[in-house]
């Protein structure tokens, strides 16, 4: 992969990654509010319960996400940024541009959902 296109994919990552730490802090921020607020009656404080499961869900995500972004920027300074992960070989550029920060091609992808599926049953 030539200079001028590795850049631009690593922007894609890193502009990604300042929303990402974004929406997390942002998670965080509301989720502390409506800690200070847990008061009130039963219904409210069920329905801060059930708030709260949603964004701690939410910010697990982020927090994932995150670290495949860093995966992605690792990548990019071992120089293999690029080169699916499992077969070695190089991910089509259709799919980058599409997701900047993956680390497999869709056959590896598609298998290692499968795995993961697999794995929670
Ligand atoms: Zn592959």
């Amino acid at each position: 992969m030539n200079a001028k296109k590795l850049k631009k994919y690593k922007d894609l990552i890193l502009e990604d990654k300042e929303k990402t730490l974004n929406e997390l802090l942002t998670g965080n921020e509301i989720y502390n509010s409506l800690k200070e607020e847990a008061h009130g009656d039963a219904a409210d404080v069920a329905f801060q319960a059930y708030e709260k499961q949603l964004l701690i869900g939410f910010s697990q995500k982020e927090k994932d996400k995150l670290e495949i972004l860093n995966s992605a920027l690792k990548r990019i300074e071992e120089g293999m940024y690029g080169k699916c992960l499992d077969c070695k070989e190089d991910i089509s550029d259709e799919r980058l541009l599409a997701i900047p920060y993956t680390l497999r091609c869709i056959k590896c992808m598609a298998k290692y959902e499968e795995k993961k599926r697999r794995e929670r049953m």
